[in-house]
């Protein structure tokens, strides 16, 4: 496997793209939005020039990223791929569209992976005349620097495809783990789950945002609080997670008034510069 497309240039597209480069895949990121592509290489450029000065990368690495390539069209980013990753917004319909229109594009050898934080790989497999070559490969966010892929695999996923797309993430040098198709998979299932009882506390009064994220850091050793990171994943997108988790898993997953409102508001985050704190300051 050697060539690898990136649909959505988006948070987690350029940390995907960015990785796998530098990793020696050769990589085009596609989004529909030119702007995106812009950012997403700009920030590429800031984060590997970071990394330099930190002595996490090496000057020779700067060729590595060059290499990329950038388009809006999906023919383009499809035609010649071993393996493609989608990682659009988080929305069933916008992901079976993407994936329907790869399944005409592609080689018949392309494995299309979906960077789903919840949803069904099966759903989406099912779409195409090729669920056999369907999984979820779901990387975190900062992906150059976070160690796991979770690899889920469909109903009808091979053995193959899975042992394929495991080599690729070995390759970007990630750990993995194999989950079975299940809605949120291990982590996000978990971590929507933490998430949402700390925006209720909040909600209720319990503590404050810095307190109850000191509280988990400092007295059950997670090495982010669930609000700073809810602030960093972007609250639309942990939004739409729960909505999903709810409609598929229950009441347990009902997401919290606090969160729907600070969406209504457009605070959603890291990304928009107040979320559960203020980044503006
Ligand atoms: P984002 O909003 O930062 O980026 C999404 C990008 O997709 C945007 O640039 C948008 O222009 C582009 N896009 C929309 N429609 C498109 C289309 N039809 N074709 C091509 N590009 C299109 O979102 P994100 O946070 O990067 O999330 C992407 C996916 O990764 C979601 O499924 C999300 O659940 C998942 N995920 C997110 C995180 C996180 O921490 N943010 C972590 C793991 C997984």
């Amino acid at each position: 496997m050697k060539k690898i497309a990136v649909i959505g240039a988006g948070v987690m597209g350029r940390g995907i793209a960015y990785t796998a480069a530098l990793h020696n895949f050769d990589v085009i990121l596609q989004d529909i939005n030119e702007s995106a592509l812009q950012n997403a290489q700009t920030q590429m450029q800031a984060d590997l020039n970071k990394s330099i000065q930190k002595g996490f990368a090496e000057e020779t690495d700067r060729e590595l990223l060059e290499r990329i390539s950038y388009t809006t069209s999906l023919e383009e980013a499809g035609t010649n791929a071993d393996l493609v990753i989608e990682a659009v917004l988080e929305d069933m319909a916008l992901k079976i569209d993407v994936f329907k229109r790869l399944d005409e594009i592609c080689p018949s050898h392309t494995i299309l992976a979906t960077n789903t934080s919840t949803m069904s790989p099966t759903e989406i497999g099912a779409q195409t005349k090729r669920a056999h070559q369907t999984i979820a490969m779901h990387f975190f966010n900062p992906v150059p620097r976070m160690k796991l892929v979770e690899i889920v695999r469909g109903l009808d996923t091979s053995d193959e495809t899975y042992e394929s797309v495991k080599q690729a993430a070995l390759q970007m040098g990630k750990e993995v783990v194999e989950v079975n198709e299940f809605p949120g998979f291990v982590t996000s299932r978990m971590n929507c789950l933490i998430g949402n009882e700390a925006m209720n506390m909040l909600m209720e009064g319990v503590a404050s945002a810095e307190d109850i994220d000191k509280a988990l850091k400092l007295g059950l050793n997670h090495p982010m609080g669930p609000l700073e990171l809810a602030d960093l994943v972007g609250l639309d997108s942990r939004l739409r997670n729960m909505q999903y988790l709810y409609e598929t898993l229950g009441e347990k997953y009902r997401p919290c008034p606090l969160l729907i409102k600070y969406v209504k508001a457009g605070r959603l985050g890291r990304k928009s510069g107040q979320g559960f704190y203020n980044y503006n300051k």
